[in-house]
Parts: structure tokens; C-alpha cells; sequence
């Protein structure tokens, strides 16, 4: 049984406004899916929905077997204490009190307020050096995190953020999707509304709304050949022993959650070992991609003279372009180059056999 079923869900606001319209979604235990979609879409008013601040004008919302409308009063003021999580983007804290009493807080509404599991709460999420900090003394970021901190303090099954990183820098924006990322591996529950394609690719699914309306489900197949491809880069680079791996491939790195390289190992681009290793076909396929990046990178360096910075945006853009046929014209066209101009081996292809230069 799901943990989490909209059964025909209707919410209106008004007679023009019909944010959610007959949503149908099932959501399984432990599940991490990210509610995409256009602004006005009805994506707010689904997590509101499932966090019992507000009830559909028809259908059912159905948290863990109970339907969430027929719960009394009490017991709905329990469910959201005891059963969810919420990280919004504006962060609701109190502006009065420092985050360790922000965090326990939440604590006492939850429970009883216990100042060491608050402060190990915010060690948790890299603030323990911000403990009496007001919350106008924090930056965006670290205000997300005790918000997060909050959220995670009472262990709900169900944690419901609403664009927890739309006002985040790139470096904080990491920080708090690995707290997603240690959440989710807890086995809690995660319904994560982002507008970020990086940070919803790091869900298990997305489900795209439209209009009020489901407009469709998981990863559209090129969205998902063109994670895999990034991580293989960033496995490549890393099997090269470049120590910038992490940086180079910023977005391959990201990408290359335990889900994600399970997928791989699934389809067999990643052997079944505990750490990625490429199985044959898997290898094959980041040659490949490296040879096209890398072809294309010389091509517009040496060729074209263009700017380095302009060249790996290009490339990045080109690799996944190319045709074959289109790559053998430029390999045999730059004389089957060995190297990149950052001196990096490009991968032989069957051109350079044909044009007899042997494999390396
Ligand atoms: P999203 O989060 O995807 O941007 P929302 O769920 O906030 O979308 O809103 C869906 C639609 O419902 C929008 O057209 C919005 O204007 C409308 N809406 C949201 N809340 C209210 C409200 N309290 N009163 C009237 N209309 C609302
Ligand atoms: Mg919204």
C-alpha cells in the first residue's frame, strides 16, 4: 500500500481558480520525489494538502491509511507535529529567538524541549558554531539549515519542503540537498517542490504539474541519458586520477547519488561492485562521450582559436550533439589528435585505427 494516495484531489479557491484539479498520485514509503512545474501550477497547494494545513473541496489525501479530512481537529494538530517536516523557502523562524531556541521550539510543541538533542540538531547541519546566533544574524543559507535542523528534530516519516533552496547559493544549495540526500537514506519520506532540474534529478522521481493537473511522471528518457552521461564524465575524469574531478564535473558529481548509480548498475553501465566501477558496454559509452568532449574541445581551440572559457561550455554542449559520423569527420580532419589542448588522452576511435594509428 502507498504511504501517500491524492485520490481524485479538487482543490478550488474560487470559481476561476482551480489550483488542483481531479490528482491522482501515489507516493511509497521512503520514496524522494520532486514536484516540478510552473509557477501557479497548484504545487504549494498539494504540499499544504499533505501537511494537513489545508483540505480539498473533493477527493481524499491519504497519509499512512488515514485520510487526512476526516481526522478531528486534535488528532490533525498531532499529525503535523508528530508526522511531518516542514522546510519552506521562507524560513518561519522566530526572529526573536536564537537558533537552538528556534530548534527547540519545535521541541516543545513536539515533546519536551531538550537543549543538547537541539544543539546536536544544528551540529548535524554544520551549525554548531551558530547555536545563539539570531536568526537576522544568519545568511540564507544557514537560516535553511535550522530550518532543516527543525524539521529533522522530531524524526517525522514525512518531510515536506516547499523550494528549500530557491534562495540559496550554489555551495549552500549542496549543503542543504545532502541533508535531503541523509534524510532520505534515514528512510524518511521526502515531497520536495523545487524549479532546479539539478537539484529535482536528485530525487528518485519527478512529477511534473501543469494547470492543476499531473502532466507527467519520472524522468523524460533524455533527462535521464543526459544524468547518466554526466556522471560517467565525472567517473572518467575521477578514473584518471584528475584530483579536480569534483570541480571539472560540478554536475556529474552532484548527479552521482546511490540512486542514480544503482540505476546505472541496473542497466548494467556499472558493474555490481560496491564502489563504480564501468562494466565493458559502460566504458565504451564514456570513450565515447570523452572522445567527442575533447575532439570538440580542440576543434574549437586549435581550429576556431576561441576562449577557454567559451571552449568547455561549448564542448559540454557539443558531446552531446555529435554524431558519430560528424566525430570521425573532425577526428580525421584534426589529423587524429592524442590529446586535448589541457594535454588529456582523447580515446581512439575507429578512425584512427582505419587511419592506422595504433591504439594507445
Ligand atoms: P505553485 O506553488 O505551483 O506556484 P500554488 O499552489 O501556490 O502554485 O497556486 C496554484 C493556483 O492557485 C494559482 O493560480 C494561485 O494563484 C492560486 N492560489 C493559491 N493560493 C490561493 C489563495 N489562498 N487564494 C486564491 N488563489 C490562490
Ligand atoms: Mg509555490
Amino acid at each position: 500500500m502507498s504511504f501517500i494516495r491524492f485520490e481524485n484531489v479538487t482543490r478550488r479557491y474560487n470559481e476561476e481558480v482551480t489550483a488542483l484539479d481531479k490528482v491522482n498520485l501515489e507516493i511509497a514509503r521512503g520514496e524522494w520525489v520532486a514536484v516540478m512545474g510552473p509557477s501557479g501550477s497548484g504545487k504549494t497547494t498539494a504540499l499544504n494538502l499533505l501537511g494537513g494545513l489545508d483540505r480539498p473541496d473533493d477527493g481524499r489525501v491519504i497519509v499512512d491509511g488515514i485520510d487526512l479530512a476526516a481526522m478531528s481537529r486534535p488528532e490533525l494538530i498531532r499529525y503535523r507535529r508528530e508526522g511531518v517536516g516542514l522546510v519552506f523557502q521562507q524560513f518561519h523562524l522566530i526572529p526573536y529567538l536564537n537558533a537552538l531556541e528556534n530548534v527547540m521550539l519545535a521541541q516543545y510543541l513536539h515533546s519536551m524541549p531538550d537543549e543538547q538533542e537541539a544543539a546536536r540538531a544544528l551540529q548535524e547541519v554544520g551549525l554548531g558554531h551558530r547555536l545563539r546566533h539570531l536568526p537576522g544574524d544568519l545568511s540564507g543559507g544557514e537560516k535553511q539549515r535550522v530550518c532543516i535542523a527543525r524539521a529533522l528534530i522530531n524524526r517525522p516519516k514525512l518531510i515536506l519542503a516547499d523550494e528549500p533552496t530557491g534562495s540559496l547559493d550554489a555551495a549552500n544549495e549542496r549543503a542543504v540537498i545532502e541533508l535531503f540526500q541523509a534524510m532520505h537514506e534515514r528512510g524518511q519520506t521526502i515531497v520536495m517542490v523545487t524549479h532546479d532540474l539539478a537539484v529535482g534529478r536528485r530525487a528518485g522521481r519527478q512529477v511534473q504539474l501543469e494547470h492543476g493537473r499531473v502532466a507527467g511522471e519520472f524522468l523524460t528518457q533524455a533527462q535521464d541519458e543526459e544524468s547518466i552521461d554526466e556522471v560517467l564524465e565525472y567517473l572518467w575524469l575521477v578514473s584518471e586520477g584528475d584530483p579536480a574531478a569534483h570541480a571539472i564535473c560540478a554536475l556529474g558529481a552532484r548527479l552521482a547519488t546511490p540512486t542514480v548509480l544503482g540505476r546505472m548498475r541496473e542497466r548494467g553501465i556499472l558493474l555490481e561492485t560496491p564502489e563504480p566501477r564501468f562494466s565493458d558496454a559502460g566504458k565504451k559509452r564514456a570513450e565515447s562521450l570523452i572522445r567527442r568532449h575533447r575532439l570538440a574541445e580542440t576543434l574549437f581551440s586549435n581550429t576556431f582559436q576561441m576562449h577557454e572559457a567559451v571552449v568547455e561550455e561549448e564542448a559540454c554542449f557539443f558531446e552531446h550533439i555529435l554524431s558519430p559520423v560528424m566525430t570521425e569527420s573532425i577526428c580525421g580532419f584534426l589529423g587524429h589528435p592524442e590529446a586535448c589542448p589541457h594535454g588529456k588522452p582523447i580515446p581512439r576511435g575507429v578512425c584512427c585505427a582505419a587511419a592506422s594509428i595504433g591504439p594507445r
